[in-house]
């Protein structure tokens, strides 16, 4: 079954303290204005799972892990049986999802197939049409309980625009992390603009906010 747009070799980047390759499943259930990645959403898969896992037989003993991102990756399928193969190989897994698929979560935790996830944590419920063209906030907080509930290792970010986001939402959203017992870094990922993404927004300028954001959250520049 074809399965990946495209897979990154090596990254030291994307999964903690794991020399790690990428792949980028196609296609997503969300339609994010800033998504960098418009190419992965609209494209369409061409390399399949027997030649994916090819790939990783020829990296073990270099690679110690994968992570899954996109596009969506819990929209794939054949994804749990996908991960089972990939943790034959001896490799870990890291999942990069938007969170709106708790179902496939759960079914990968319960699997034991995953060793990291990176949740998004899009906008508050009113902004999320506006945002992400669709999906709902309600789906984040069950994968985040689902997440917590497991015991598993994962991290809340969220992509901030300062003309989608206001700086009262950032403080709404990191308390409503603290309140359901999130202690983890909570990670903002700055919109920096300069690429091409799915909407046509402006870049931002950050101005004094940002110091102020460093006081209560993580920035990834
Ligand atoms: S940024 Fe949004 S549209 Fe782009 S891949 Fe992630 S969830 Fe999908």
């Amino acid at each position: 079954m074809k399965a990946l747009y495209d897979i990154t070799p090596f990254t030291l980047l994307d999964f903690p303290d794991t020399p790690a390759a990428i792949f980028w499943f196609a296609g997503c259930n969300l339609r994010c204005s800033y998504c960098y990645n418009p190419d992965i959403v609209f494209g369409t898969a061409s390399i399949d799972e027997a030649q994916a896992l090819a790939f990783l037989r020829r990296r073990q003993g270099l690679l110690e892990g994968v992570v899954l991102s996109g596009g969506e990756c819990t929209m794939y399928p054949n994804l749990v049986a996908f991960c089972q193969n990939i943790k034959k190989l001896g490799f870990k897994i890291k999942i990069d999802t938007n969170a709106m698929r708790p179902d496939i979560l759960e079914m990968l935790l319960d699997d034991h197939l995953i060793d990291y996830v990176a949740l998004d944590y899009k906008a508050p419920e009113p902004k999320m049409g506006e945002i992400c063209g669709g999906g709902s906030e309600k789906r984040f907080w069950e994968s985040f309980d689902i997440l917590r509930q497991s015991g598993a290792v994962f991290e809340a970010r969220t992509t901030y625009h300062s003309d989608l986001l206001s700086f009262e939402d950032i403080i709404m959203m990191e308390r409503s992390l603290r309140e359901r017992g999130y202690v983890s870094e909570y990670f903002l990922q700055l919109f920096q603009g300069g690429i091409a993404t799915l909407g046509n927004l402006d870049t931002p300028e950050y101005g004094a906010t940002l110091e102020k954001l460093k006081s209560i959250v993580t920035l990834r520049i």
